[in-house]
């Protein structure tokens, strides 16, 4: 019996991990947090702003607001001073406030455990989510990033720009175990390797396995 599509597609991101992983192995999340409401602060400033600058963010901001409540009676001038580095920081700053009121007055100052909670608080849509549970409570989430939605298009997983299939599709392919890291293997292989101007395909470790691959050395072959 011939497998379905989805069989083939489970055993390609199963070989995908593998190899990715036997390189990159067990990531940790890059942007540094003491504790779960400290990463939903860090992944709201990560919008269009790059890790280490969050961290840098972050550093000086959590010694004036390391917990909800602080930071749901911030001054607005005050902490849109403080993130201000980070860009979009007005936007940040209203939603980083009203994020930590909720957190106050509906889940008692603790940042929930659930996807269908965690998107209620401003900001937070369901990649963000899917960083705090995968790192903050080791409860799997697949968080679809512009690296992610790329490769997985490139190696021919996904035929999708929208990160809400892109993420149902993975969950299907692949036990959730392997959904966090599997995530962070893929952000760092398109970070280093398959950027999204100059993919480096012919030092790809995963080369063999990728459409984008085989339509260039095709398109390669008629031209020579
Ligand atoms: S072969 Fe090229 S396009 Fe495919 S995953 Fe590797 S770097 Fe990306």
């Amino acid at each position: 019996m011939t497998p379905s599509a989805g069989e083939d597609k489970s055993v390609l991101l199963a070989e995908i991990n593998r190899i990715l992983f036997s390189g990159y192995g067990i990531c940790s999340c890059p942007l540094n947090y003491g504790t779960p409401f400290q990463l939903l602060v860090a992944t709201e400033l990560s919008a269009q702003c790059t890790d280490l600058r969050v961290n840098q963010v972050t550093r000086e901001l959590f010694k004036y607001y390391p917990d909800a409540s602080s930071l749901a009676a911030a001054s607005r001038d005050r902490l849109e001073a403080l993130i201000r580095p980070a860009g979009l920081f007005r936007s940040k700053a209203e939603n980083l406030i009203r994020a930590a009121q909720s957190l106050i007055t509906d889940f008692g100052g603790e940042v929930p455990r659930t996807m269908d909670k965690l998107i209620r608080l401003a900001g937070i849509g369901r990649k963000s989510a899917n960083v705090i549970l995968g790192n903050a409570f080791g409860i799997p989430g697949f968080p679809v990033d512009t690296h992610v939605k790329r490769i997985l298009n490139r190696v021919g997983l996904c035929a999708s720009d929208d990160p809400e299939k892109i993420e149902a599709e993975v969950n299907a392919f692949i036990p959730d175990k392997h959904w966090t890291n599997l995530s962070h293997l893929l952000i760092l292989h398109g970070r280093e390797t398959c950027t999204a101007r100059k993919p480096d395909c012919g030092s790809c470790v995963i080369n063999h396995l990728c459409k984008y691959y085989r339509h260039l050395c095709k398109y390669y072959r008629r031209m020579e």
